[in-house]
């Protein structure tokens, strides 16, 4: 077995165990062979936690990754023709013996050109900062010290554009510093932090998320209260039924109230905080936005209401909440019960990184274009593989 399968096995490991690390739907890695020639990456479908010697990686050609970025043919295409190109060929690119459908990570070209073992991760501390408005400013102060400065990456539209953007950014990085960068902090997105070998690049893992949590607080006040049967029963049928006459569609509403939750509906200003607008692309793909603010009692005249803010939003062209977070009672989520559990953990995200942003000079949103931009791309086509199970998140 190839030593670096085994190392990106470990780091796998390391990373998906580590319930801070992977929150927010992200997380992908990869390990360089020693020649030079492949690959080995994080397959969709499989968490990090439950990567084996036989599943949830595939090898790829490393020249063949590398030259999608630079064929021009690609660049030329209609966005939604470029995407489904470069995923096939990713596709091309494996070369194993591993059996299935699994595909590489769509992230996989920009791993192509970082040093050899790249983690790629979305956590909340680091999110706090790269969705502020003073958030690189921010980063710069705590990271001043560096041998090797954090590279910043603007915002840009996932795939193919942000492949592209990183191999020019890291490419003048080169030119300056004549190495490669180890941490890269991409805005409104996440992490990637790469290294020479497994342990180095665990350790700036652990070393950058301990520094961004030092400055960061979870938001407080999050005493869980005992809450009536009957306020939670009513929201619940409330909800439902305001749902169902805006969307046409009938639904389960799942509930959830935990420390976290508590927290945030204890915020003064939760609910500003959430009219902010959607956060990030995880935020958009996996809980339609942010979660509605809801003030209780949740009564046939708030359920009126509550219909008509979803209607509003659909007759915008925006895609309608699902998670409704009303207060003094807790976390409302429509939709199916093993999609809800992923709601909660995005909306508990982005609580949090909404929170510490807002300390930062204010919250950072995606604009319209922005928004869809991802409802065209990831939220449509990705969406339906996700549902049927063909990829994971990443
Ligand atoms: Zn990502």
């Amino acid at each position: 077995m190839d030593k670096a399968l085994l190392e990106l096995i470990r780091i796998s490991h390391a990373v998906g165990r580590d319930s801070t690390l992977v929150q927010g739907g992200g997380g992908n890695t990869s390990v360089k062979t020693a020649d030079g020639k492949y690959m080995y990456i994080k397959a969709s479908g499989t968490a990090l936690k439950d990567m084996s010697r036989k599943k949830g990686w595939r090898r790829m050609r490393l020249d063949v990754v590398l030259s999608i970025i630079k064929d021009k043919s690609i660049t030329s295409l209609e966005t939604h023709a470029r995407e489904i190109e470069v995923v096939n060929r990713l596709l091309l690119a494996c070369d194993d013996e591993v059996s299935g459908v699994a595909r590489p990570s769509v992230e996989a070209h920009l791993h192509g050109f970082l040093d050899r073992c790249v983690i790629h991760l979305h956590p909340s501390s680091v999110g706090a900062y790269v969705n502020a408005k003073n958030g690189k400013a921010e980063l710069e102060k705590l990271f001043k010290d560096e041998k090797l400065p954090p590279l910043w990456v603007p915002y840009t539209d996932p795939g193919f554009t942000l492949a592209k953007k990183i191999a020019r950014l890291v490419d003048n990085y080169q030119k300056r510093l004549n190495k490669k960068p180890a941490i890269l902090f991409l805005h409104k997105h996440g992490l990637l932090i790469t290294g020479g070998t497994a342990d180095s690049a665990l350790r700036l893992v652990r070393k950058v998320i301990n520094r961004c949590n030092s400055k960061l607080r979870q938001p407080k006040g999050g005493k869980i209260k005992s809450i009536s049967q009957k306020k939670i029963n009513d929201a619940e049928r409330y909800i439902r039924k305001a749902f169902f006459e805006a969307t046409d569609e009938r639904t389960t509403v799942s509930y959830f109230y935990d420390d976290e939750i508590a927290a945030f509906l204890a915020q003064p200003d939760a609910e500003q905080m959430l009219s902010a607008g959607v956060l990030t692309p995880d935020e958009l793909v996996y809980s339609n936005g942010p979660a509605m603010w809801v003030v209780a009692p949740v009564a046939k005249i708030e359920s009126q209401n509550i219909a008509n803010r979803l209607r509003q939003q659909i007759e915008k062209g925006d895609r309608h909440a699902v998670a409704f977070l009303v207060k003094d009672v807790g976390l409302f989520v429509a939709g199916k019960k093993k999609i809800a559990q992923t709601v909660r953990d995005i909306v508990a995200y982005s609580a949090f990184i909404r929170s510490n942003a807002k300390r930062m000079g204010g919250i950072r949103c995606l604009n319209k274009r922005q928004r869809d931009f991802i409802n065209r791309w990831e939220a449509e086509a990705f969406r339906k593989k996700v549902a049927k199970g063909e990829i994971g998140k990443h």
